[in-house]
């Protein structure tokens, strides 16, 4: 038998959808074009079939948050942007110039060593400078962006491709942040030389035309996040997880489930296992929280999360036998529902997927 036969779980990751949901960004974002941003394996999806499916369709600008994951990715992106979100660590200039990664400078110390580096080279080096107009993690500040403003200088060798911030709330069509950043982006880049700027992540292209800039930079919608909560999602789901059914047992009134016996039998009740647990990103806090779906109907998550295995309460599914799937992620339990009764976000959700589900990808 195929290793697709035998596995206990799959995770069929569509890179048709994230394609569609590309596209359909661009077409959200006709001011300049959309990259990729593909940090964290693609969200959890694999940024080794993810970003040559994105190129393939079109894409030429990509984003990881380190230097380690774009040189994984730097070969299979021929004439591409691939620019690093965290910055530059002191002692890593030279290979990120070798393999054509263009980091994003978020501190006048950044720039130094990027300088040095030009100045090294002998070349005008590429570079994205980072403004910090609110999220106060990363980019230049205020003050910063006075000196460079004083100080032309200390950009000499350094060919400034964009000059780009990062909102705090888009997902957040009506918080008052969003303007103040972008009011704010505006007027410090103005002091800067002239450049490029790059402004929305995925639910920012949604906040409409006053956040369009010459880069949008989603990550998120790309992979079937709903970028604009609380209303139906644009985006193509792109992740599907599902698990057999490993054994199926019988309880007596007033019997557990599990570590610490968090969940007692009120009723006799037939209790479904699958080899799905928290070592494979499944939340530990969906601990009698949440439900997996068979065949149109739902069977409520009872006892602990354990590392390696979860309990569903199948006793309404008598129909349910041992080797059946179970829909954990999918159609019929979407990924939003799953981050609501964990108690996180989607994101979160996605980007903790583990290495041991039997992976599927669906082509472009
Ligand atoms: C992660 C990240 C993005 C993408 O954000 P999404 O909300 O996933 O679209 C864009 N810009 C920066 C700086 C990021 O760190």
């Amino acid at each position: 038998m195929s290793a697709a036969e035998t596995a206990a779980s799959v995770l069929t990751v569509d890179l048709s959808a994230v394609v569609a949901n590309w596209r359909t960004l661009v077409a959200r974002h006709p001011a300049g074009p959309v990259a990729g941003v593909v940090k964290a394996n693609a969200y959890g999806l694999g940024a080794a079939v993810v970003a040559p499916a994105l190129h393939e369709a079109g894409c030429r600008h990509f984003f990881t948050a380190h230097l380690s994951e774009a040189l994984a990715i730097r070969p299979l992106l021929p004439g591409a942007m691939l620019g690093v979100l965290n910055g530059l660590r002191p002692g890593t200039e030279a290979e990120h110039r070798a393999h054509d990664i263009i980091p994003v400078l978020g501190s006048l110390a950044e720039i130094a060593l990027w300088r040095a580096e030009a100045a090294r080279a002998g070349a005008r080096l590429p570079a994205i400078i980072h403004i910090d107009t609110g999220m106060a993690r990363l980019g230049l500040t205020e003050a910063e962006v006075a000196a460079l403003a004083a100080e032309p200088t200390l950009l000499d060798g350094i060919a400034m491709r964009f000059v780009m911030t990062h909102l705090v709330s888009a997902e957040r069509a009506g918080d008052p942040l969003n303007e103040h950043q972008r009011a704010r982006f505006a007027a410090l880049a103005d002091r800067l030389p002239l450049a490029l700027r790059s402004i929305a992540n995925s639910s920012g292209i949604f906040l409409g035309p006053r956040f369009a800039s010459d880069l949008a930079r989603p990550g998120a919608a790309l992979y079937g996040i709903n970028p604009v909560p609380g209303q139906p999602n644009p985006m193509r789901p792109a992740v599907r997880l599902t698990a057999r059914v490993l054994s199926l047992r019988m309880l007596r009134p007033g019997e557990s489930v599990g570590y610490n016996a968090t969940w007692r039998a009120e009723r006799e009740s037939r209790i479904a296992t699958i080899a799905v647990g928290y070592a494979d990103g499944w939340p530990r806090s969906l601990t009698n929280r949440g439900a997996a779906v068979f065949d149109g109907g739902s069977l409520p998550l009872v006892g602990r999360v354990s590392m390696d295995l979860t309990t569903y309460d199948a006793t309404d599914h008598p129909g349910l036998r041992v080797g059946d799937w179970l829909e954990l992620i999918g159609p019929a339990r979407p990924l939003a529902d799953v981050a609501e009764a964990a108690a996180t976000n989607e994101y979160e959700i996605l980007t903790a997927l583990g290495r041991r589900y039997h992976r599927v990808v669906l082509g472009a």
